[in-house]
């Protein structure tokens, strides 16, 4: 279960406990302040606080004394230059701060991103919970022929069947040595030292869930979307990466507009790939033989004209 019904109130009286402000407010950020938004089979991601909104990008680029200009097309002419533009310190001006629970191997993807501030759940301190990423069968995959680093068709029969179980019983099984050893009680009920949290956790498999609070500026989080909201990220990052559009949108919906044409619909191309479009505009008939971009431009290129 993503959130216990006591965490649930708590969100609850949170958010029953409005206070008026001078900051600037986005009214579509508030709705989904400190709501849980679930991921996978355990995990969530929820916002905790944030700063800005698309006025205050607007503010930060024009250096003014009060919020954006009077007209919204002129705020949404401005963000769509200073994005086209990798003009990307006004959006630096806004940031998020998430609470996130993930399985531990998707932490590892995401922690990659090092233009963010982290404190995770200390494993040291604290006993982890029993509660693994058990992938939904659509998602239990056969590595793919093609990708190295994909999946491709879906298990099937009796081979989906026993890689569940396997991948269950595996959770388990570690979960009941990890609490074994952790016990101040030896398997016979005499007492025992019980081994240190620090050291007890590492026989725990990638798929345990962690938690972290992850704040971000407007800026390096497009750059994370970017990356991780893509075909190419793996499934159990790119739903978080999903999930946390979804918030964005809502937040600065002008910026991530923007963000959208620019950087999730837009390709960049190669002087090289400049060149072949000018070419075949004219009508000439270019071929990978002829553009001089290797096999694998060539293709990716033709999957961004073609
Ligand atoms: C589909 C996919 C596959 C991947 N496969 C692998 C893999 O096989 N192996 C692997 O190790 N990683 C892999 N990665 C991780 C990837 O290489 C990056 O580490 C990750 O995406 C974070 O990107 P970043 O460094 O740009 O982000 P951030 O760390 O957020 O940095 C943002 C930007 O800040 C600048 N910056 C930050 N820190 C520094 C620094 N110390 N020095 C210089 N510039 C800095 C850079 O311009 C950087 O682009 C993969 C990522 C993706 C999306």
């Amino acid at each position: 279960m993503p959130i216990t019904p006591e965490q649930q109130a708590e969100i609850e009286a949170a958010r029953g406990a409005p206070q008026a402000t001078l900051r600037a407010v986005s009214p579509g950020m508030e709705a989904h302040l400190y709501r849980a938004h679930e991921v996978l089979d355990h995990g969530f991601i929820r916002v905790i606080d944030y700063m800005g909104d698309d006025a205050a990008i607007v503010q930060a680029a024009r250096v003014s004394y009060g919020a954006g200009t009077k007209h919204v097309s002129n705020d949404e002419g401005l963000i769509r230059y200073l994005m086209r533009h990798w003009h990307s310190t006004p959006f630096e001006m806004c940031e998020i701060k998430l609470h996130v629970k993930l399985p531990v191997f998707v932490a590892r993807q995401w922690i990659r991103h090092r233009t963010a501030n982290v404190n995770e759940y200390s494993a040291r301190y604290s006993i982890l919970d029993r509660e693994f990423y058990i992938p939904h069968p659509s998602q239990l995959a056969a590595q793919s022929t093609v990708n190295n680093q994909g999946r491709g068709a879906v298990l099937e029969g009796e081979e989906a069947a026993r890689v569940l179980e396997i991948l269950k019983s595996d959770a388990g099984r570690a979960y009941d040595n990890y609490e074994a050893m952790l016990s101040p009680e030896g398997p016979d009920g005499a007492p025992q030292q019980g081994l240190a949290r620090e050291l007890a956790r590492m026989n725990l498999p990638m798929n345990i869930y962690t938690q972290w609070y992850w704040k971000v500026d407007l800026h390096n989080l497009f750059h994370f979307l970017r990356l991780r909201a893509d075909a190419h990220a793996q499934y159990e990052i790119r739903v978080y990466a999903d999930e946390i559009c979804k918030v964005v949108a809502d937040w600065v919906p002008l910026a991530f507009a923007a963000f959208e044409d620019y950087r999730m619909g837009g390709v960049n191309l190669s002087g090289k790939a400049m060149a072949c479009l000018r070419r075949m505009l004219k009508g000439e008939t270019v071929t990978q033989e002829s553009s001089g971009m290797s096999k694998g431009e060539w293709r990716e290129f033709m999957a961004a004209v073609g």
